[in-house]
């Protein structure tokens, strides 16, 4: 039916069902968007995915062609390197005029090799979700995890625009925000937004880490500052391994320019002009939008459903206060009129998450860490 939301009656193909294409297939599932959800994972996975809900079907890696042969769209999920893979088979077995998007979260490899495998009547576009989660794994999925997140799409210059024009409808259908760029726009973007601020993080907690092994600095000094400039220094290398080998030209880019930028903060250190750049700083911190998950990882959350009703977050925040539990960022995601909704809130640090989860799960609300 013409107001449907895009492939609301499709087979639709998750390959790789981990955290991110989990909760793609609960989202899909929530929204009633498909005729069925196809799962391509390990046997261990399918099975969690099937006990979860995330899918109609599973094929395991073996059984790939058979598992998208009648896709009209293929969300390829797993690692970059295996996403990499993975293009020419997939690209090769899918149906005529599907379409075959990625999530992973460096583009310009991706897109290149799509496009050296192309085929005539399926079509790719790139695409990089901005949410995630520092858990892996189908367990971790969230229906809710695209919800206010950007969602970068950088279609092959060839992909006709109607087909693009599909994938933002279903992209905002999750609620979240279509971005289309080219993907050298977007792996530098990354390089610097998130990636830089890994390397920063991972190099800072070694030197410190060093300086306290050498010489006996008292680490355990470390507050409120360090703990939150370097939180994502405990991020999984598998990851950042395939991130770092698909963008190392941009990454290598950015901590040159950061060199620099450091270099003239240190020459500033004891002159007047250091205000000039506190101020800039400051002005610039300012302007970061904080309605959207972006390029940088949300602080511990937690996922609390409210009725629709006066007061409820009056009695939320009222009820960690009395605990002394500091909430520091909280959106509301979906609201259903007379239903009710869901209450994101973010917190510092894990403790403090779980320690809310507690303090409201007694006061009798249903609440989970996110
Ligand atoms: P994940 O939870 O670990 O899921 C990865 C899935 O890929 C697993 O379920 C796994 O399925 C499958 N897989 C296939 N070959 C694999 C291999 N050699 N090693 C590990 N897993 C393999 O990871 P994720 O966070 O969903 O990330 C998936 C993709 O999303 C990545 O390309 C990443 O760059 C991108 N991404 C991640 C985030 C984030 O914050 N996590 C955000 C945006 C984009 P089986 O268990 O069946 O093998």
């Amino acid at each position: 039916m013409a107001n449907d939301p895009p492939f609301a009656r499709d087979a639709i193909a998750v390959v790789g069902v981990g955290l991110i294409g989990g909760s793609l297939g609960l989202a899909l599932k929530g929204l009633g968007i498909g005729s069925r959800i196809v799962g391509i994972s390990r046997q261990e996975t399918l099975d969690a995915a099937f006990a979860l809900d995330v899918i109609d079907a599973g094929y395991r890696y073996e059984d790939l062609e058979s598992g998208i042969r009648d896709a009209a769209l293929v969300f390829l999920c797993t690692p970059i390197v295996r996403i990499l893979d993975m293009l020419p088979e997939v690209l090769g077995a899918a149906r005529q005029d599907a379409l075959v998007t990625d999530v992973g979260s460096t583009k310009h490899a991706i897109v290149s090799t799509a496009t050296a495998h192309a085929r005539d009547g399926v079509h790719f576009v790139g695409g990089h979700p901005m949410a995630g989660s520092e858990h892996r794994g189908v367990g971790a999925a969230d229906p809710f995890l695209f919800q206010n997140a950007i969602y970068v799409l950088t279609p092959s210059p060839d992909t006709p625009d109607i087909v693009v024009e599909k994938l933002a409808r279903l992209v905002r259908a999750f609620g979240a925000r279509p971005m289309k760029m080219t993907p050298r726009e977007h792996d530098r973007a990354a390089a610097a937004v998130s990636h830089l601020p890994q390397m920063m993080a991972t190099s800072l907690v070694s030197m410190v880490g060093r300086m306290t092994e050498d010489e006996g600095l008292p680490i355990r000094m470390a507050a409120g500052g360090f703990r939150d400039l370097t939180r994502i220094a405990s991020s999984p290398y598998e990851m950042w391994r395939d991130i770092c080998h698909t963008n190392a030209a941009p990454i290598r880019e950015m901590i040159d320019l950061y060199i620099e930028s450091l270099s003239a903060i240190r020459s500033a250190v004891d002159r007047e002009r250091l205000e000039q750049a506190f101020a800039y700083a400051n002005r610039i911190r300012g302007q970061i939008p904080k309605d959207s998950k972006g390029f940088l990882h949300p602080l511990h959350e937690i996922l609390l459903l409210a009725e629709d009703r006066p007061g409820v977050i009056a009695h939320v925040a009222r009820t960690l206060a009395g605990e002394n539990i500091n909430i520091n960022d909280i959106e509301v995601l979906n609201v259903r009129e007379g239903e009710g909704g869901t209450i994101r809130m973010g917190f510092d640090s894990r403790s403090c998450a779980e320690r809310a989860v507690d303090v409201l799960a007694k006061a009798g609300y249903s609440v989970r860490l996110r």
